[in-house]
């Protein structure tokens, strides 16, 4: 029996009996982030890198939950588990799991690049190694991320002179933190809605942002004007948006890289900006486990599991219901 089998509940270790991201609630569950298609609601017990204890309880409220540090193992039954840095978003982790000199590892989502707020990723030694391929193809390439937030910092200035409101769009845990952390402050206030100042108030404890402003039904129009609001995607086309003066609109998103994802989404302006790592970066982390085997669960799976077969990976794809940053998605997170 294979270490860790994927089953109508998730991916499940048997001999721990544990499951890694569980779609259904299970006794135990090893969580790899706070994203809701890999931290579901419904377990009796959950284990995760501390720094996303407080980001599940925030998202799935009164749980059991145990946070360990990253590289500090533990054991279920025999088998020793241990989380090392995905790099996705804050919190989020790679899921070692060793039993009888075999190693799988598990990586949720990740990314190769770094973003200034999570821990970088780290690669793992392993036999097998599951791996996400949002971006599995190699249209796919990044540009450093110094370079967008340039970008985004200069057409805020630019709004900011002619008394235009800088809207400013991402998912709210990760992505607005990242932009976040990167926004120039001496370029004027910074506001937020409260789905996304929520999230950020739980990440504050953790690492240091620019202050930022909640938008209440209180705060004046004429305050906000000009300046930059920080709110995910659903906003897009709602009432709240008109309390926000004259606009120009920022989506920030690995799946700007694609034409007609911009005029879609309907935005002035398309930042691509990924949480999910580039094909470059899914193939130097698959190298650097020296894994012989490769399991893809999400993205380009049948693409990039092909890729991997024809280059000398024991290579194939497993259906999971982990989903791809999709636009769709991207409007409810
Ligand atoms: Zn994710």
């Amino acid at each position: 029996m294979p270490l860790l089998e994927f089953t109508s509940k998730g991916i499940y270790c048997a001999q721990a009996d544990v499951y890694l991201d569980p779609w259904r609630g299970v006794d135990r569950a090893v969580i790899s982030h706070g994203h809701s298609d890999h931290a579901r609601w419904g377990s009796k017990h959950y284990i995760t890198q501390e720094i996303n204890v407080p980001v599940i309880q925030h998202r799935l409220g009164n749980i059991s939950v145990t946070g360990k540090k990253y590289g500090e193992p533990f054991t279920v039954n025999g088998v020793q588990f241990s989380f090392y840095p995905a790099g996705h978003v804050p919190g989020s982790a790679q899921i070692r799991v060793e039993y009888k000199g075999e190693v799988w590892v598990f990586t949720g989502d990740y990314k190769t690049q770094s973003d200034g707020i999570s821990n970088p990723f780290e690669p793992v030694k392993c036999n097998t190694f599951i791996t996400e391929c949002t971006f599995g193809l190699p249209v796919f390439q990044w540009e450093e991320p110094i370079k967008i937030h340039d970008r985004i910092n200069h057409w805020w200035a630019q709004n900011q002179n002619e008394k235009t409101t800088s809207l400013l769009m991402g998912y709210s845990l990760g992505k607005i933190q990242r932009l976040l952390k990167h926004l120039d402050p001496s370029i004027g206030r910074i506001f937020t809605h409260g789905a996304t100042e929520q999230m950020t108030q739980v990440l504050r404890q953790f690492i240091d942002f620019p202050e930022t402003k909640l938008i209440t039904r209180e705060t004046p129009k004429k305050e906000i004007e000009g300046n930059l609001v920080l709110a995910p995607p659903a906003v897009l086309g709602s009432p709240w948006v008109k309390k926000l003066g004259r606009l120009s609109t920022g989506y920030a998103s690995g799946w700007m890289a694609f034409r007609g994802a911009r005029r879609r989404r309907a935005v002035d302006r398309a930042f691509v900006l990924s949480d999910h790592a580039d094909w470059n970066g899914l193939l130097s982390a698959i190298k650097a486990t020296g894994c012989e085997n490769v399991i893809t669960t999400h993205g380009y799976t049948d693409l990039f599991a092909k890729y991997l077969q024809e280059n000398g990976w024991n290579a194939r794809t497993q259906k999971t219901q982990y989903e791809t940053e999709t636009l769709e998605t991207a409007t409810t997170e």
